[in-house]
């Protein structure tokens, strides 16, 4: 795979201030496929720098330009589909049809929704005597992860450009090839030099010294919950912005008169969807006492169909978390009708799409983000007992609620504590808003809500 050896900062590719590198391994067969260098707060300042000294001339300019680059990205990321869902494939190892169609066209789907928010977005408006004007935060600090490696990109860079801010990206070391294309495909489309820089490296040196750089305005972090807690006191203490899309552990509800066979079906590919690693995967299945075993059967069987079709886990770490897991869940009494902890090959990070029954709200896997090919199965009462189960965790990210008639699903999803919902199958929409409520996080992506989150506002009376 191509790797550029140096970062993006300021308009080109320069040398790095340190001279060690990461290694970019294939999880698919565990071997090397890359090299890019190991950012240090060296060159975090630097790139800081760069993007500080570019805003003003990057804020002054009007919506519709900012939209017409935005716009060039798009198609510039439109003409590199296939190098893109190769890369990712490659460093991700999810299948490439999966990435072509989801890793690749999403993030334009993305760019070419920001091209033309920025355009017709309503920066300015008249309250009585006065002007409100919606002004670019300034400097932003994005620090993306793994899972959906474009994708997470591109959800906070268009924004923040067609917002006026100028951006440093530190991407995950485990997916740093696809962010030097996104860097590629930037500066290709004429984003001037400074208004996005990129740099590589671990978390804790260049992430951490991107989020407590005093020159930044706004964190903007997709991860964990544990990063994203300490983030979120870091930009705190130097009273810095901050956005946080954190983990998930959301609820598909089947209430008694849906469609059960359909609800299953779609319930267990969006859990097995990019191997289980998707924050705002549906994880938790909850049915109805009678139609309990005939869901669990059923799930179990398109479970395994998946057996063949799933990409692994990222990295060596994961897979050993999500084995730990599912150990734990037999441990706790769960009971496991597909899958397991054992790796179904000898090579790759994989795991075998597991299905449990008989979890109950308390149990670990109930509770915590697993992060993998893993799906839980609970037993609810009465519809009140399944709102308090679908409640009754700390996270509120996504979830689904099938029912006979799309009344009654809405009336359910309305009473979810968490920032999203999809009804009877509902398409994931790339311009709604896409957050957490409770632990899964502050602020919103996508959209017009996605990109009021890098503006500020002046009022000016008359
Ligand atoms: P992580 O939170 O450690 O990494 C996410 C990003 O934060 C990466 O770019 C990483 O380099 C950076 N980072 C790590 N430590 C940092 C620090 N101290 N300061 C600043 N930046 C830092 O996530 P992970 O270890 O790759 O994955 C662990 C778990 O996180 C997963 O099992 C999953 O539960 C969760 N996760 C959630 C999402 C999501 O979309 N919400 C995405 C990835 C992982």
């Amino acid at each position: 795979m191509k790797a550029h050896d140096g970062m993006y900062i300021d308009g080109a590719w320069r040398p790095a201030a340190g001279t060690d590198t990461t290694e970019v391994v294939n999880p698919a067969d565990e071997q090397v496929i890359g090299r890019v260098p190991a950012g240090t707060a060296e060159d975090v300042d630097a790139a800081v720098q760069a993007a500080r000294a570019a805003l003003p001339g990057w804020a002054a300019t009007s919506p519709a330009e900012r939209g017409a680059v935005i716009g060039a990205l798009r198609d510039a990321l439109a003409a590199r589909r296939e190098e893109i869902a190769e890369t990712v494939t490659a460093e991700l190892g999810s299948p490439l049809p999966f990435s072509q169609r989801v890793h690749a066209d999403l993030p334009v789907a993305v760019a070419g929704s920001y091209a033309e928010l920025a355009a017709t977005y309503a920066f300015e408006e008249k309250v009585g005597n006065s002007t409100v004007h919606l002004e670019p935060i300034g400097v932003v600090g994005a620090i993306t992860p793994w899972n959906y490696p474009l994708h997470q990109i591109v959800a906070k860079v268009a924004p923040a450009l067609a917002a006026g801010c100028t951006v440093v990206l530190k991407p995950a070391e485990d997916t740093p090839l696809v962010a030097q294309l996104f860097a590629e495909a930037a500066d290709e489309a004429g984003v001037p030099a400074g208004v996005f820089n990129l740099v590589t490296g671990l978390g804790p040196v260049a992430g951490q010294a991107l989020a407590a750089h005093d020159d930044v305005d706004l964190v903007s972090f997709t991860g964990s919950t544990a990063v994203g807690r300490s983030i979120g006191a870091t930009a705190g203490g130097a009273l810095k912005k901050v956005a946080l899309e954190l983990g998930g552990k959301s609820a598909n509800v089947i209430l008694p008169s849906a469609d059960l066979a359909k609800a299953v079906n779609v319930g267990v590919a969006n859990v097995m969807s990019n191997s289980g690693q998707t924050c705002s995967a549906w994880t938790r299945m909850l049915v109805h006492t009678s139609q309990y075993e005939q869901a669990v059967e059923l799930a179990a069987e398109v479970a395994a169909k998946y057996g063949e079709r799933i990409g692994p886990l990222v990295n060596a770490k994961q897979r050993e978390r999500v084995r730990s897991y599912i150990e734990k869940g037999v441990a706790e009494g769960a009971r496991l009708v597909t899958g397991g902890p054992e790796s179904p090959r000898e090579q790759g990070y994989f795991v075998s799409p597991t299905v449990f029954a008989d979890v109950t709200p308390g149990m670990t896997i109930a509770q915590e983000e697993i992060f993998g090919p893993v799906l839980s199965i609970l037993r609810y009462e009465d519809e009140e007992d399944a709102l308090r189960i679908a409640n009754g965790t700390v996270y509120g990210l996504g979830g689904a609620v099938w029912a006979g008639e799309e009344a009654e699903a809405v009336a359910f999803a309305r009473r979810m504590d968490t920032g999203q919902v999809d009804i009877n199958g509902g398409r994931f929409n790339p311009r709604a808003p896409f957050g957490g409520y409770k632990q899964s996080g502050v602020g919103r992506e996508l959209g017009a809500h996605g990109l009021a989150e890098y503006l500020q506002t002046k009022s000016l009376q008359f």
